[in-house]
């Protein structure tokens, strides 16, 4: 394969990408603060290009539409939470009856379903099961060494020492493996006695009917109420459970945790895991011995929080990179996480001065391309941002279906005075459908197609850079001015 899809560093990391929290957001108003903001209104609004002011209404327009919050009442919303919310209280609690070692004390909720942020369908949640008998008492996190990897030292990693005596033998054998006179926990073997305990438990569930281990990566299966299976593999640090719940097909991460030293700047921390290899990281233990912080609870400031514009771009940026999905002929399309969008956004939000949440739409096109030329851009090159929280860690954005979807549908908004394809977007996005659907429904010869046909020729395109044996298609879109000159290009290459 090209450089595109090329490894970032030498091994699989575990990307804290589905890891870290969203947060319930206070109410804020606009990107910056009040006080700057009535200044620079009068200053800078005569300067809002048309083009800016549709980017803008467009994200207004189609946030609402796709937040979960707007699309279910609140009754039908709520009786599904609880639901799946009630099943994991019960699975965590048989883990705990099966071996007191591995309770939790509590189940943390995480992610996009409690933080107002779930587009389209109530289809994700996210827990985190803190581990209760590993404390103070019995464990001891201490930093990573400085002969460390570069991609663990200094970005927020610590190993977790257990005290001495402080486990049976049993558990010592079973969660630790030994370095140096010291016993460190083990994430590989920790999790692997938690997914036995966790299958175990769903054999043994009254109200759910467990059908097995499966890959969830592969198939978009729809369950029926109450069946659920769990994922092959891990799913970041997570187990990656699916289960027919009231609404939809539901997944569910389950990122089982230890309460780590609270970091002075951002409060409190959870370790967090997924390392499923054993091999040893240049300080001499394995990589599954270096956990990661993760910050539970940071400063409610517009350096971690989202303003309510910006909250509403991330709705729409969510909306394009789901459609992109949808549309896609592939089974693993190249699709941007939702926390790597959210830590563009605040890295953005630090700098923003715009007046219309169109301007940031542009800069976000701006931040995950390489090129600086705004009006004709060219999608290959791999770009990469900073983790807000711990800025030293670097997240990956060459995800080509997100980006080029995002950075069609910034062209196609600004340039395009008539909104009708938008209406009929939004309407067709009601309910779910397959990418033949799309295909099907986008051969019909009408006027408001005719833009969603680019947009699947911009995903098509994109799909055959996946695999090498279906060649690499390249597409060239352009917008014109009233004279017939060219406004805009968006180019799609493969290199
Ligand atoms: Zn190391
Ligand atoms: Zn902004």
């Amino acid at each position: 394969m090209g450089n595109f899809f090329a490894s970032n560093h030498n091994r699989k990391p575990v990307l804290p990408e589905r890891v870290l929290p969203e947060h319930v957001l206070p109410e804020l108003t606009g990107p910056y603060p009040s006080v700057i903001k009535t200044e620079l209104v009068t200053e800078v609004n005569s300067d809002v290009t048309d083009e800016v002011k549709r980017l803008g209404d467009f994200v207004h327009l189609t946030s609402k539409a796709a937040d979960v919050r707007n699309r279910y009442t609140p009754a039908k919303l709520s009786k599904h939470t609880s639901f799946i919310e009630n099943n994991m209280q019960t699975l965590v609690g048989k883990v705990g009856e099966y071996d007191s070692m591995l309770s939790s004390k509590e189940l943390l909720r995480r992610g996009s379903s409690y933080s107002g942020t779930k587009v389209m369908r109530p289809d994700e949640y996210d827990y985190m099961p803190i581990l209760a008998n590993f404390n103070t008492n019995t464990v001891e996190v201490e930093d990573v060494a400085d002969t460390c990897y570069d991609w663990y030292r200094d970005k927020g990693y610590g190993y977790i020492k257990v005290k001495p005596g402080a486990l049976s033998i049993r558990h010592n054998m079973k969660n630790t493996r030994y370095n140096r006179f010291k016993k460190y926990l083990c994430s590989v073997k920790l999790f692997s006695e938690l997914r036995k305990l966790i299958i175990k438990s769903l054999q043994h569930m009254d109200t759910l009917t467990f059908i097995g281990v499966r890959d969830h990566e592969n198939t978009n299966a729809q369950y029926k109420r109450g069946e659920i299976s769990i994922h092959r593999g891990m799913h970041g640090t997570s187990f990656w459970l699916r289960v027919g719940g009231p609404l939809c097909t539901t997944d569910i991460d389950l990122c089982f945790s230890i309460e780590g030293n609270p970091t002075e700047q951002l409060g409190p921390c959870l370790m967090v895991n997924g390392e499923t290899d054993k091999d040893k990281c240049e300080c001499g233990y394995s990589y599954s011995q270096h956990w990661m912080k993760s910050v539970i609870n940071p400063p409610v400031n517009t350096k971690y929080v989202l303003s309510e514009s910006h909250m509403e771009l991330f709705l729409t940026l969510k909306y394009i990179t789901h459609l992109a999905s949808e549309m896609s002929h592939e089974t693993d399309p190249e699709t941007l996480s939702s926390y790597t969008v959210k830590m563009v956004l605040l890295t953005h939000q630090q700098t923003c001065k715009a007046v219309n949440v169109g301007e940031c739409f542009m800069d976000i096109v701006r931040r995950i391309r390489n090129d600086k030329d705004i009006n004709n851009l060219h999608i290959y090159s791999p770009k990469y941002t900073h983790d807000v929280f711990f800025p030293e860690r670097v997240l990956y954005l060459h995800k080509s279906h997100s980006r080029a979807a995002i950075a069609w549908f910034m062209f196609q908004v600004s340039h395009t005075e008539d909104d009708g394809w938008i209406h009929k977007l939004l309407r067709l996005t009601q309910e779910p459908h397959t990418p033949k659907w799309w295909d099907k429904q986008l051969s019909k010869n009408d006027r408001d197609s005719r833009q969603l046909r680019d947009l699947m020729k911009v995903i098509k395109t994109c799909d055959s850079w996946h695999y090498e044996s279906s060649g690499y298609d390249q597409l060239r879109l352009e917008w014109y001015h009233r004279d017939g000159s060219v406004k805009a290009s968006l180019t799609l290459e493969y290199k």
